[in-house]
């Protein structure tokens, strides 16, 4: 580098300071917070570990905590570890060719250490004590200090890049850092079943990352990217000699799709990316998914080293190997050959067809079946998850959640006669419910499963109350539809104008115009004129619009009505009350004990999560009343909920893993991000979903009297609740029209097309 003295004079070549030169060389490995967990975390594997704990603080930039439980450092090498080029895992060059473990450089600690302040506990197995010694650029700074400890290495970072000032600038977003170091904690976790990972915020009692040294590789996949992934996976194994390279692992099937591909590829037991392998993997799944949308791959691959190169760059992250396009081609074949296999009646699109876009009969989606088996095919299928209740103590909230004295089946009945049956007093907003409840009777008040008996009944009998108390600002493109609208919202406004709070956060705001931006005109369109054909399933129904049919996810769209109505109607819902009230301790206790919740031994005792909980979400009480009408009383228990719109209570049945996710999922820190996260919990829990509603229709279970007035409550719901209350309240979002959620399935001109042939 040079460094110029006077503007014409010829620059003078200096020898860098030695501390600088390894600063900017650490710059190249280290370039953020997850890369240096990356390279600990594989010092760890090859120690041999059978359990990883990484803690981190505002994303891995104060703290890094990187515990093991693996064969530790000997006290005499505790001098050097931090050295550049001092490994324990590489004498020779030839040993570069045939290396197994992570690291082979020397220079992941090194680098940590020019950038950083670390400290080392480790002990071995036959030592008598542990032993701590602390680094800085490179050296240690005083002899090992005697110390108690476990077998392992517990390997702490501080203050990354203190002394790198444009770096740490650059590093501005703990949440960003935060985010890749659970992205690249959760790969490893995933790749490496049988040791147990677990990865948290310092100070948290929740972890973020966390699986189970028992555990199997798809546990693992579900427990960090969810059931909708892990239920859909096809295991792909094979081998080639000849190439002399193996490839395991896990891909989605036909059914699953992203909007950005999801790719976990280890070659050799290292994380890498390879453009030009997901690049031909995804050339094969163009074929079976919906345009614009890509799969989940989690591929493992064993190539003899010596075809491999992964000096690309120092963070050795992309890679390239011998053989490459042969490689790539035998990858290509096997996993078209498992997408073909996985399952022969599921859904098969060549392509998502919008509402309104020109059809010529090219385009009509060509199932795998006939359009209707396949339909049923793939919603049909029951999985293990959703059959019938095994654990008695489930059974638990119906004390809180059965209706007083109306059986399920009344609904459906009186149903229709909604509105009419009962009358309203036209009047809005969150006092007028709280006046309601007060001078109600005390039993009638508080139904809240059976449909009709909410207290907190608002609008007029025609209108949904949301739409009754709130004048949206919504586009819509049909005039005459834009005047009634106005006319009867006049109405009602003269009604009930001074009681509708006016939100003037910027945040709810914020969330109202990214709805609104986001809405597809031509979507909205058919849903608002759709005619109803049915429902095939809990979470399938069709409708029909013009001359076309469409399959629509009635999960999807509830959960985005449900969103929507939150974010439109913030501070103005009504309250539904639970028929008793429901303690938070006891949700949480059963939330707990579902599987779905990812609870470790590690995570402590469930009591404790379970008091954490209630005392967390006590200290909310004030906001989630005034805001969201979700009311927690001052002894913990869960007494109201909003109510999103008339005759619609959310399956009860999910209120435990609302409660749970209320207290861990929601962004608690900053306004916006917790308006949505919030809102978006909230949704998913209103939303109708088959796992809670095959129980209903199921004849075995015993809580239901008779089973066809379980089956048939749901479709009214969806029918004449969700399906009328899409019509006018929702905003659909344009990616329905690219991820499967809203599907042209035939269009009539088309099927002339087909029988004028036969
Ligand atoms: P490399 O992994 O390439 O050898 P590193 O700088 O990552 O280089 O580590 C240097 C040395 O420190 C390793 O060779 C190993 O002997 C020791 N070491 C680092 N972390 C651990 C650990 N968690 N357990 C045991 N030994 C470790
Ligand atoms: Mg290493």
């Amino acid at each position: 580098m040079a460094v110029e003295e006077a503007p014409m004079a010829a620059g003078i070549i200096r020898r860098l300071d030695e501390a600088v030169v390894n600063r900017i060389a650490a710059g190249e490995v280290i370039q953020r917070p997850a890369n240096a967990i990356k390279e600990m975390i594989e010092n760890c594997l090859d120690a041999k570990c059978t359990s990883i704990q990484v803690v981190v603080k505002e994303g891995g930039l104060k703290l890094i905590q990187v515990q093991d439980n693996g064969c530790g450092i000997r006290k005499e090498d505790l001098n050097i570890v931090c050295e550049r080029f001092t490994t324990s895992k590489l004498q020779k060059f030839e040993d570069l060719a045939s290396i197994s473990t992570y690291g082979f450089r020397g220079e992941a600690l090194a680098s940590i250490s020019h950038v950083a302040h670390v400290t080392v506990t480790t002990k071995t197995a036959d030592a008598k004590c542990a032993y701590r010694a602390t680094y800085s650029d490179g050296k240690i700074k005083a002899p090992p200090k005697p110390c108690a400890g476990n077998q392992g290495t517990q390997i702490t970072v501080e203050d990354l890049f203190y002394n790198v000032i444009t770096r740490r600038k650059a590093l501005k977003n703990p949440n960003e850092e935060y985010a890749k170091i659970l992205e690249v904690c959760g790969r490893y976790a995933i790749h490496n079943s049988g040791i147990s990972f677990s990865v948290k915020k310092q100070g948290e009692t929740v972890s973020d990352v966390r699986t189970l040294s028992n555990a199997s590789t798809v546990d693992n996949i579900r427990s960090i990217f969810g059931n909708a992934v892990s239920r859909e996976l096809i295991e792909v194994d094979c081998e080639d000699a000849s190439l002399a390279f193996k490839m395991k692992g896990y891909i989605t099937n036909a059914n699953y799709s992203v909007k950005k591909c999801i790719f976990l590829l280890f070659i050799n037991h290292r994380l890498v990316e390879s453009a030009a392998l997901r690049k031909a993997i995804e050339t094969v799944y163009a074929a079976y998914l919906p345009k614009g949308t890509h799969p989940f791959l989690y591929l493992s691959l064993e190539i003899v080293p010596q075809n491999v190169d992964v000096n690309v760059h120092p963070t050795k992250h992309e890679v390239h190997f011998l053989h490459e396009d042969s490689i790539l081609e035998r990858v290509q074949q096997h996993i078209e050959s498992k997408l073909l296999g996985s399952n022969s009646s599921r859904m098969y699109f060549t392509q998502t067809l919008l509402p309104g876009a020109d059809c010529s009969s090219s385009e009509v989606v060509k199932p795998a079946a006939n359009s209707s088996a396949a339909a049923k095919g793939a919603s049909d299928k029951v999985y293990a998850h959703q059959m019938v209740r095994t654990d008695s103590r489930e059974q638990k909230l119906d004390a809180f959640l059965q209706p007083a004295n109306n059986p399920l089946s009344t609904a459906p009945g009186e149903a229709p006669a909604q509105g009419s049956a009962r009358p309203r007093d036209g009047a809005a907003g969150p006092q007028d419910v709280e006046m309601a409840d007060v001078g109600a009777p005390v039993e009638a008040t508080p139904r809240a499963q059976e449909d009709t008996a909410v207290s907190a009944a608002l609008g007029d009998s025609g209108h949904l109350s949301p739409e009754a108390a709130l004048p949206r600002k919504r586009p819509r493109e049909d005039a005459d539809t834009e005047m009634e609208e106005d006319d009867s919202r006049k109405d009602m406004t003269a009604a009930c104008t001074p009681r509708r709070r006016i939100i003037n956060l910027t945040s709810v705001l914020t969330l109202q115009e990214e709805i609104s931006s986001q809405a597809h005109a031509s979507l909205q369109e058919m849903l608002r004129d759709h005619s109803f054909v049915g429902c095939v399933s809990p979470q399938w129904a069709l409708a029909q619009y013009q001359t076309k049919l469409y399959l629509l996810n009635t999960t999807k769209l509830s959960q985005e009505l449900f969103y929507q109505i939150l974010i439109y109607d913030f501070a103005n819902f009504g309250v539904l009350r639970l028929s008793e009230p429901a303690p938070v301790y006891e949700l949480s206790m059963l939330a707990l004990e579902d599987p779905e919740s990812g609870w470790t031994e590690e995570d402590g005792p469930k009591e404790g999560l379970a008091e954490y909980i209630v005392e967390f979400l006590k200290k909310k009480t004030e906001m989630l009343k005034d805001y969201f009408s979700l009311e927690i009383d001052e002894e913990g228990n869960l007494v109201g909920l909003p109510l999103l719109i008339d005759n619609y209570v959310p399956p009860l049945e999910g209120l435990p893993m609302f409660v749970l996710r209320l207290a861990t999922e929601v962004n608690w820190d900053e306004e916006k991000p917790c308006f949505e996260s919030l809102s978006k919990e909230l949704a998913l829990f209103y939303s109708i979903r088959k796992q809670y509603v095959i129980d209903e229709a199921n004849p075995t279970n015993s809580q239901t009297e008779d089973s066809d007035s379980g089956s048939t409550k749901w479709k009214w719901t969806v029918e004449h609740v969700l399906y009328k209350a899409f019509r006018t309240h929702l905003l659909p979002p344009k990616h329905f029209a690219e991820d499967g959620n809203i599907l042209q399935l035939a269009n009539l001109p088309d099927l002339y097309k087909v029988f004028e042939r036969c």
